[in-house]
């Protein structure tokens, strides 16, 4: 079933009817040599279940009743404590999948129109931090744990499986019981969608920016009319006539502004966006014809030119006539969002501009407003927030690497004095398919520098873009002792973490519903 539009009760708390038959555990706290995590040790029935860190990595931890059904499918070392079977097994697939049988909000969700927040995270160690500060902030956005691209899986040599477990296992660490999203993010083909529904994701980002023509915003009118003749009409259902008939006899009225089409405009909307309409549809179809439990988000902010709100509002009436049916929509926003670094342009056209596609989401859907490469935009957060309201979602992903970086910048500075020359060295190479803006030359070696200092560096314009396009280099060589530092630091790297989006999470208070005076 498709979540879409108001009404579909999507808007409740994520927990409602769960977590009724489960207790804190108390007894796995007091297994001498062992440190459950406080937070994830829970009680079902007799049994008591729970994480543990251990110098080899996370492990699950069950102290139960011989032939508690709780045991079931659980595999591990077994022994015996206080007349009870304890079992210590790995955090592997088959455990997870056992897990999720008792804990039903172990497994991603559909949060429909509930307004949302995507913690991207590369390394798949971040969630228990992004839950530290969701809990902290305590703001009406349900999370999205998992939202990993084609390109970041492919970069940092995780599958969409990984990418969604590692989330799974980072909620049962950080006793996360209010439901959760799986963003597979920015699937341009049909294998990209095969891939994510296998691995059993619930919220899909079709990113159809290859099809989106650009240049018809600067074109002459006549080529703009000619490029008009050589679109997809049949798959489109449509032809210019048609269409031309459509728009121009549209007003659309919003309560405090209206948008009328003429001939020229429509002209450019659908030589800009017609491609990836008709992209868009075709992937959906495919969706659905697979009888997925997903939702669906479309976004278009990855090209070079902004989205009108009349282009924006061309996408939403056609793909609505295509049937095509969506929870949110991405337009690419007017100003800079580069990598790593806070909204570049003038904030207050930001807010014009999402007031008039949060007036065509509302109007169009409601769909969700979604904002995308959210890391660190925080001066725009507010202004998105009032205008969208509770319609609305945010994508970050790199900046939870770039406070992983902060963690070993302070605890183990020869590492990252490692990863920081590698990363200028692959920078020309690696930023090909960013927006960035950093120069090397504003981003020196880090020679002249002394082992204190070298946390500042995730403070630089510069050296913030650097590290941040350049992980799947960094990760390939150094990879496995950053994993290691960041599990033996794991309380440093979520207290950066926490203390990191609490700044990103605080602008949207606003959205906390009023309580009665
Ligand atoms: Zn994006």
């Amino acid at each position: 079933m498709m979540a879409s539009g108001a009404g579909d009760g999507s808007r409740g708390r994520a927990s409602d009817g769960w977590a009724k038959d489960v207790t804190a555990a108390t007894d796995l706290m007091s297994i001498r040599g062992l440190e459950v995590r406080g937070e994830s040790a829970i009680r079902i029935g007799d049994a008591e279940l729970g994480l543990a860190r251990t110098q080899d990595g996370d492990r699950v931890v069950i102290l139960a009743p011989d032939r508690c059904p709780a045991l079931e499918g659980l595999e591990g070392e077994a022994s015996i404590f206080q007349g009870r079977r304890l079992l210590i097994g790995p955090t592997n697939p088959r455990n997870l999948s056992a897990l999720r049988k008792l804990f039903p909000w172990l497994a991603p969700r559909i949060l429909g129109l509930h307004s949302s927040f995507g913690f991207g995270d590369r390394l798949g160690s971040a969630t228990p931090g992004h839950v530290r500060a969701l809990r902290a902030a305590s703001v009406p956005l349900a999370p999205i744990f998992a939202q990993q691209s084609i390109r970041e899986m492919e970069r940092t040599g995780r599958d969409a499986t990984e990418v969604l477990n590692d989330a799974a296992w980072g909620v049962f660490a950080a006793g996360w019981r209010e439901g959760y999203g799986a963003d597979a993010d920015h699937l341009k083909t049909i294998a990209d969608v095969d891939a994510c529904l296998a691995a059993g994701y619930t919220f899909f980002t079709f990113d159809p920016g290859a099809y989106v023509d650009g240049s018809a915003d600067s074109q002459p009118a006549h080529s703009v009319r000619a490029a008009l003749e050589d679109l997809p009409w049949k798959e489109l259902d449509d032809d210019s006539r048609r269409m031309f008939d459509r728009y121009l006899r549209t007003v659309l009225d919003f309560h405090d502004r209206s948008l009328r089409f003429d001939e020229d405009g429509i002209a450019r909307a659908a030589v800009k966006y017609g491609r990836a309409v008709a992209h868009v549809a075709v992937l959906y179809r495919h969706l659905k014809a697979r009888g997925a439990d997903a939702e669906v988000e479309v976004s278009v902010d990855e090209t070079e030119t902004p989205t009108t709100p009349a282009q924006h509002a061309y996408i939403a009436c056609e793909l609505r006539r295509l049937g095509v049916e969506w929870v949110s929509l991405a337009p690419r926003f007017v100003g800079r969002f580069e990598k790593g670094v806070d909204y570049l342009g003038d904030p207050s056209a930001f807010e014009a501009d999402a007031a008039s596609h949060a007036a065509i989401a509302r109007r169009f859907g409601p769909y969700k407003l979604s904002l995308h490469s959210g890391s660190d935009k925080i001066s725009v957060y507010g202004a998105l927030a009032r205008q969208a309201g509770d319609l609305l979602h945010v994508k970050t992903a790199g900046t939870s690497y770039l406070e992983a970086l902060r963690t070993v910048a302070t605890l183990d500075p020869g590492l990252f004095r490692a990863m920081y020359a590698l990363a200028r060295d692959r920078y020309e190479e690696d930023r090909a398919s960013y927006h960035v803006s950093a120069s090397l030359e504003r981003a020196p070696s880090a020679d002249s520098l002394r082992d204190a200092e070298l946390v500042s560096l995730l403070e630089g314009f510069d050296t913030r873009q650097v590290l941040h396009v350049t992980f799947g280099s960094v990760l390939a060589r150094h990879g496995e002792r950053l994993r290691t530092v960041l599990r033996a630091h794991s309380e440093a790297y979520e207290a950066n973490l926490e203390r990191h989006f609490i700044r990103h999470l605080a602008p949207f208070e606003m959205l906390r519903p009023k309580t009665a005076p």
